[in-house]
C-alpha cells in the first residue's frame, strides 16, 4: 500500500524544488489518498516543513545536483524525497567552500565557537519532535529511540561547545637557559566526514561538535538511506548563524559514494577523514587517505561479546540483555552479538530472556505507540539476519524463540534467541546486525575469554558478575575499547567511545574527542638572553 505513495509525493515536492519556489515545503500531504492506517502514519513522519530538506548544502546555500536519488521509508517502502546526488564536482565545491571558510572560522575566539555549537543544540532541541519524526521516517527505529537520539545527538553540540574553550597548550621547562618551549594546539582543518544509517543525526554531531569546537570545517557526507536528518541539521546551524562553509553537507547515492569518498580521501585540501561505518569500508578510506597522509579516526565494526557469568544476577543480566540486543533492532555497532553463559547459570538466563524477549518486545511501524522493534534498514540486512541463522540451525542450534521474517513487512524480523550455539557457527564470527540473539554456554572464565578475545574486532563487550576480583580481571582482560560491566547500555557523551584492534583508531565524545581534530605544534622560542 505504501508503495503507491512514492510518485504522487516526490513529484509534487521534486516540482517545488525544481521551479525554485523556497524551501522544499510539501505542497500536498504526501500521505493523501492513503488509507487511514498509512495515512496517520505518514501524517506523524511529515509535519517538519522547515527542517525537511532535499539538496545540498555547500559554502552557506542549498546546491542541486545535476540528479536526484530516492529516500524511502524502511518500515513501509514508501517513497520519502527525492534528494540531490551529489558528484565529484559538488564534493569538490564542498572541500573549497570548506577550505576557505576554515582561517575565518579558526579565528573566531573559543568562547564564540562556543556560544554558535549552544545555539545550535538550543535549536535542536526547541525542534526535537520533528527532528526525531524525520529520524523514524528515514531509519524505521521506534519513535521513543528517535526522541532519545535527538536529546544524545544534541548534547554532543552542548558538550563540544564547553570544550572548545579548554584546548590548552603546554609550556614545557627547557635544557637551555636562552629558550622558552611552548605547545600550541591549532585545528587540523577541513575535515571530511563519512557517517552510517543507524544514527542519522548523532554520528554526525559527535564528529562535528569536536571538529568545530577545535576550529576545523567540516564536509559531510551522510548515509543514502538517511540523508534528510543530516541536511536538516544544516538548516539548524544556518539558523544557528554557523558561518558559511562551516558546516557543509552533500548527500549522494550509493552508486556516488566511492567515487565521492575517494575525493575526499585525496583531495589535498582535506587534511582529515572521520568515518563511522564498515570495517570493510574504513579499510578502503584507509588506503586511499594514505596517500596524502591524512589524519584518520575509524569508528568500525564490533562484534561485542555479552558474557554471563555464574555469579551474575540473573534477572538483570536479561535487561542488560534486552536493551543492549534489541535497541535499534540490532542496528548498533555496540550492540551485544555473541550471548556467552556460564554452565551454573545457563538454562535460567535462557528461559529468563526468551520470556523477555515475547513479553517486552513488539515489532511494528516506529510511528505506531508501544513499537520497540522498527524494521530493519533494507532487505540486505533481513538478508543477513536469516542466513545466519540458516548456518546456525544447520549446524546443530535451536531456535528458542523468533527464527523468521516478521509478518508486519518485509523488513521485519522478528526478535530471535538461538542455543546450543557453537563458535563454528557465522553468526559468532561476524557481526550479524540485527535481532539475532545466539548463546554459547561455557564452562570456566579462561574459556569465555578466549572466546571474546578471539574476534579481530573490539569495540564493546559486556559482563554480568558480582565477583569484585572477577570484575576487575575481566574488565582488565576483555580485548576492547569499551566495557560495560553489570550494565547494558555504555554510550555517554562525556564518555570515550571506540574501539580496539580492527574496530578502529581514534576515540569520539568525551575530553579525548577533540584531540581528533587538533594538531600539536611545538614552538621553539629562543634568543632570549
Ligand atoms: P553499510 O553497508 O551498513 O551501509 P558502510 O560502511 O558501507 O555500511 O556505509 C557507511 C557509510 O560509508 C555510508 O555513508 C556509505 O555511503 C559510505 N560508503 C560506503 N562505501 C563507500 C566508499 N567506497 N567510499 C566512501 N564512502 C562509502
Amino acid at each position: 500500500m505504501a508503495a503507491r505513495l512514492a510518485p504522487r509525493s516526490s513529484r509534487a515536492w521534486l516540482t517545488a524544488v525544481s521551479r525554485g519556489r523556497g524551501p522544499p515545503l510539501l505542497p500536498r500531504p504526501p500521505w493523501a489518498g492513503l488509507l487511514p492506517a498509512a495515512r496517520s502514519l505518514g501524517a506523524a513522519a511529515m509535519s517538519s516543513g522547515p527542517l525537511w530538506r532535499s539538496e545540498g548544502f555547500v559554502g552557506g546555500g542549498w546546491v542541486k545536483a545535476p540528479a536526484v536519488f530516492p529516500v524511502r521509508n524502511p518500515a513501509t517502502g514508501a517513497e520519502l524525497a527525492q534528494v540531490a546526488d551529489c558528484g565529484v564536482a559538488e564534493a569538490r565545491a564542498a572541500v573549497r567552500a570548506a577550505y576557505e571558510a576554515g582561517a575565518a572560522w579558526s579565528a573566531v575566539p573559543a568562547k564564540e565557537r562556543g556560544v554558535l555549537l549552544r545555539k545550535w543544540h538550543n535549536l535542536m532541541i526547541e525542534n526535537k519532535d520533528d527532528l526525531a519524526k524525520l529520524i523514524t521516517a528515514e531509519n524505521g527505529k521506534p519513535l521513543r529511540e528517535a526522541q532519545g537520539e535527538i536529546l544524545y545527538s544534541a548534547a554532543f553540540l552542548e558538550w563540544f561547545a564547553e570544550e572548545a574553550r579548554r584546548i590548552y597548550g603546554d609550556i614545557i621547562p627547557s635544557s637551555a637557559k636562552d629558550r622558552k618551549s611552548l605547545v600550541l594546539k591549532q585545528p587540523v582543518g577541513v575535515a571530511a566526514i563519512i557517517t552510517p544509517w543507524n544514527f542519522p543525526s548523532a554520528m554526525i554531531t559527535r564528529k562535528v561538535g569536536a571538529a568545530l569546537a577545535a576550529g576545523c570545517t567540516v564536509v559531510v557526507k551522510p548515509a543514502e538511506d538517511t540523508p534528510l536528518s543530516a541536511l536538516a541539521l544544516a538548516e539548524l546551524a544556518n539558523q544557528a548563524g554557523i558561518p558559511a562553509g562551516v558546516y557543509n553537507v552533500i548527500p549522494c547515492s550509493r552508486q556516488q559514494a566511492p567515487a565521492v569518498g575517494e575525493l575526499l580521501c585525496t583531495d589535498p585540501l582535506v587534511a582529515k577523514i572521520s568515518f563511522t561505518g564498515s570495517t570493510a569500508t574504513g579499510k578502503i578510506l584507509l588506503r586511499q587517505a594514505a596517500d596524502t597522509v591524512k589524519r584518520v579516526s575509524m569508528e568500525l565494526g564490533g562484534h561485542a561479546p555479552f558474557i554471563v557469568f555464574d555469579s551474575a544476577d540473573v534477572d538483570k543480566a536479561v535487561s542488560g540483555a534486552l536493551a543492549s540486543k534489541y535497541r535499534n533492532s540490532g542496528q548498533t555497532c555496540v550492540c551485544s552479538n555473541r550471548f556467552l553463559v556460564q554452565k551454573g547459570i545457563h538454562d535460567a538466563f535462557v528461559e529468563k530472556f526468551a520470556q523477555a524477549i515475547k513479553k517486552e518486545l513488539r515489532v511494528g511501524n516506529g510511528f505506531e505507540e508501544g513499537t520497540t522493534q522498527g524494521p530493519l534498514i533494507n532487505e540486505k540486512a533481513v538478508e543477513k539476519v536469516e542466513r545466519h541463522i540458516d548456518d546456525a540451525v544447520s549446524q546443530g542450534a535451536s531456535v528458542v524463540t523468533g527464527g523468521k521474517r516478521h509478518s508486519y513487512g518485509k523488513n521485519f524480523f522478528e526478535p530471535t534467541l538461538l542455543s546450543n550455539v557453537t563458535t563454528s557457527m557465522l553468526c559468532t564470527q561476524e557481526e550479524t546486525f540485527g535481532p539475532l540473539a545466539p548463546v554459547i554456554k561455557f564452562n570456566t572464565e579462561e574459556e569465555a575469554l578466549a572466546i571474546a578475545n578471539s574476534a579481530n574486532v573490539g569495540l564493546a563487550g559486556y559482563f554480568f558478575s558480582r565477583d569484585p576480583a572477577q570484575i576487575w580481571r575481566v574488565a582488565e582482560r576483555l580485548e576492547v575499547g569499551m566495557v560495560g560491566v553489570n550494565e547494558g547500555l555504555l554510550s555517554a557523551v562525556e564518555c570515550p567511545f571506540g574501539g580496539v584492534k580492527q574496530s578502529g583508531l581514534g576515540r569520539e565524545g568525551s575530553k579525548y574527542g577533540i584531540d581528533e581534530y587538533l594538531e600539536i605544534k611545538y614552538v621553539c622560542f629562543g634568543g632570549l638572553q
